[in-house]
């Protein structure tokens, strides 16, 4: 529904709907990226007290840069502002390419490649947004402190389980997504259904040192693999929605300092990827959702065509939740629908 039909032939059937949920959620927060850079709302403004001020500013700015200048003219907050809009953006952007090439590659069944793609943004990026998020007065320190020592993984292995903890308690999706599916998805080696013995496989060809994701007897890891395999697919899918879900509100909670986002834009998007987040675990049943939907929807939507009222069916719910249009069950039309807009 999201994607053209023709790119998604190599994946088994029963996965696409996850794999186009995935592309889904890069999509949201990557057009956000778009949006917030062409309104551009990363660019810190602000008045200088007197003239005075004003020409140190330009003094400073030009003999060392405007980020020194501000600083020794005392604006610490805009300065701190300035860093982490900068900071947000390029590793937003960075983050969504990796993604974006990475899903491309599963449609291909080029796994290894795709894995290798997903590495960084997953074990990498996503650690250094929740640190942002969760504590953003402690990133902050650490960043400016001098010392990358201070950012290693490393370092931010050692509190994982809180900086998670308290990045889930800032956004909403407290009680879908908890501490302990993301650390067991992303980081435990010995999980067989989660990811980090997959990225560990795909990277390196020999691995020995931790029993679970020890390389078997003559042979290389994933080199002599089946590409018409569907086991990692299975693999992925299961674990991957609920990752990038985690990941795009982390984001969004990022932009959100950044500047609020359009009024209902907010709403719009947790409700859209929430909602077909539960569609797709099947929770509480996909009928039952499609039949709120529809009661809530129907009586006010007419097909323009030939002005049957809307119908939601299962696959009409996660369409109108995935590419806010649906395809009139009486003359088949694919018809647009602003979700976005009753909010
Ligand atoms: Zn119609």
């Amino acid at each position: 529904m999201l994607i053209p039909a023709n790119r998604l032939q190599w994946i088994p059937k029963n996965l696409r709907l996850a794999h186009e949920y995935c592309f889904f959620l890069h999509d949201e927060f990557a057009r956000m990226l778009v949006e917030y850079e062409a309104a551009n709302a990363p660019t810190i403004s602000f008045t200088f007290a007197s003239k005075s001020q004003a020409s140190r500013f330009e003094d400073l700015a030009k003999k060392h840069d405007a980020l020194t200048a501000m600083r020794e003219l005392g604006l610490h907050s805009e300065a701190r502002r300035v860093v982490l809009n900068h900071i947000t953006m390029a590793m937003v952007s960075d983050c969504a390419h990796h993604i974006y090439e990475s899903l491309r590659c599963f449609e291909k069944r080029k796994f290894i490649p795709g894995l290798n793609l997903l590495r960084k943004p997953l074990l990498d990026s996503l650690m250094y947004f929740s640190w942002m998020v969760g504590d953003e007065d402690g990133f902050y320190s650490a960043f400016t402190a001098g010392d990358p020592a201070k950012l290693t993984q490393k370092v931010l292995g050692n509190r994982r389980k809180e900086t998670l903890a308290s990045a889930i308690a800032k956004t909403e999706l407290a009680g879908i997504v908890t501490t302990e599916d993301l650390i067991s998805i992303i980081y435990d080696v010995g999980n067989p259904d989660g990811l980090y013995g997959l990225f560990q496989h795909a990277v390196h060809l020999i691995t020995v040192e931790r029993v679970e994701i020890k390389t078997s007897p003559e042979n290389f890891n994933f080199i002599f693999k089946d590409p018409g395999e569907d086991d990692i697919y299975e693999a992925l899918y299961l674990t991957l929605p609920t990752v990038l879900l985690y990941l795009a509100h982390v984001i969004l909670a990022l932009y959100e300092r950044i500047q609020p986002p359009r009024p209902g834009a907010r709403e719009a998007f947790v409700f859209r990827t929430v909602n077909a987040y539960r569609f797709l675990r099947q929770e509480g049943g996909k009928a039952a959702l499609a039949e709120a939907m529809g009661e809530a929807l129907s009586p006010h939507i007419k097909c323009p065509g030939c002005s049957a009222p809307l119908k939601v069916t299962e696959y009409n719910a996660m369409r109108l939740l995935l590419t806010e249009s649906f395809r009139c069950a009486h003359c088949r039309h694919k018809q647009p629908f602003p979700l976005s807009w009753i909010f």
